[in-house]
């Protein structure tokens, strides 16, 4: 079977063919122009390749409510173009083919549970820190949508004394995650880009601390069995050790469970399918298009 993946971005659409072993066989990549252009683009794509089923990961926010008339819209997207796109409508009806849509960050959360590093477990938070801060969770075997999805990159922190950028750089919030830790506002605070930081340069401690409070909320809030980061920042591997660190010592010894006290190493992790969590993901869900579970 042809499934056809889409791992919907605010700069890049990745557009993939796969099959029901998990493959991935074939991969494109486009900009993210205005919807009028950047659709008609994709189906072309997906119909040349004669796909049989749909799975789309996207940006947000997007309604995720299979009852609701606008589901698989892209809705209040600061992406002006795109508010108010019929992204999977439009796609499910050029092609003639059943659809799922979940946010890309659930998409990559559900490939890390049933392929990648939470494989086995019931439930798992996967971050991803780049661009932006998105998070998926699973929960006791199922990913979590509630009232719209969750949107962890906006968490309040406890912004720290020795940041010279406390308040963070979210239009949104003062102090918020992902205005703190997300890649652009690491850069917009040292006025460097991130991946020319070196090692022992004081960025990398506050935004461990910052990715450590997180990890100690989503502790308290979820109590996932694993926490995969993910995304372009967290390609600065030396961050691990740190969170880990930093994540023990905020939790102080609070939550008495050994995956935490006895082994953070394997509690806190890389994902296991490396930069595909997102793809595979989309291939999932096209699969549950077709063979809906339960
Ligand atoms: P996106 O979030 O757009 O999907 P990424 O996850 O690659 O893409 O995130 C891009 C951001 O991650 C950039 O803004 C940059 O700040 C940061 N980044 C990318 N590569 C690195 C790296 N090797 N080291 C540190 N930061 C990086
Ligand atoms: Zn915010």
């Amino acid at each position: 079977m042809r499934l056809g993946t889409l791992e919907a971005g605010g700069t890049k659409m990745v557009l993939s063919v796969g099959n029901e072993q998990k493959e991935l066989l074939e991969q494109e990549s486009m900009p993210t122009e205005a919807p009028e252009k950047t659709i008609p683009a994709m189906i072309r794509w997906f119909e040349a390749r004669k796909i049989e089923a749909l799975g789309i990961g996207t940006f947000g926010p997007v309604d995720l409510n299979p009852a609701s008339p606008t589901w698989g819209w892209i809705t209040s997207t600061p992406k002006l173009a795109w508010r108010n796109t019929p992204l999977l409508p439009r796609l499910r009806d050029a092609l003639g083919v059943p659809a799922a849509i979940d946010t890309d960050v659930n998409a990559a959360a559900l490939a890390e549970w049933r392929l990648g590093a939470a494989k086995g477990l019931n439930s798992c938070l996967y971050v991803t820190i780049g661009t932006g801060v998105g998070a998926g969770i699973v929960a006791e075997g199922n990913l979590v949508h509630g009232l719209m999805h969750p949107e962890l990159g906006h968490m309040l922190l406890q912004p720290r004394e020795n940041d010279p950028s406390p308040k963070g750089f979210c239009p949104y919030h003062a102090g918020c995650l992902e205005g703190l830790a997300a890649g652009p506002a690491v850069e917009k605070r040292w006025g460097r880009k991130a991946r020319e930081l070196p090692e022992d340069h004081e960025a990398w401690e506050l935004e461990a601390d910052y990715l450590a409070q997180m990890c100690v909320t989503a502790v308290c809030a979820f109590s996932p069995e694993k926490i995969i980061l993910g995304g372009g920042i967290m390609q600065q591997k030396h961050l691990f050790p740190l969170i880990r660190r930093k994540t023990l010592a905020l939790l102080n010894g609070y939550i008495q469970a050994p995956a935490i006290l006895e082994d953070i190493d394997h509690y806190i992790v890389e994902p296991g399918l490396g930069t595909r969590s997102g793809a595979m993901g989309a291939l999932l869900l096209a699969l549950e298009a077709v063979l809906p579970r339960k």
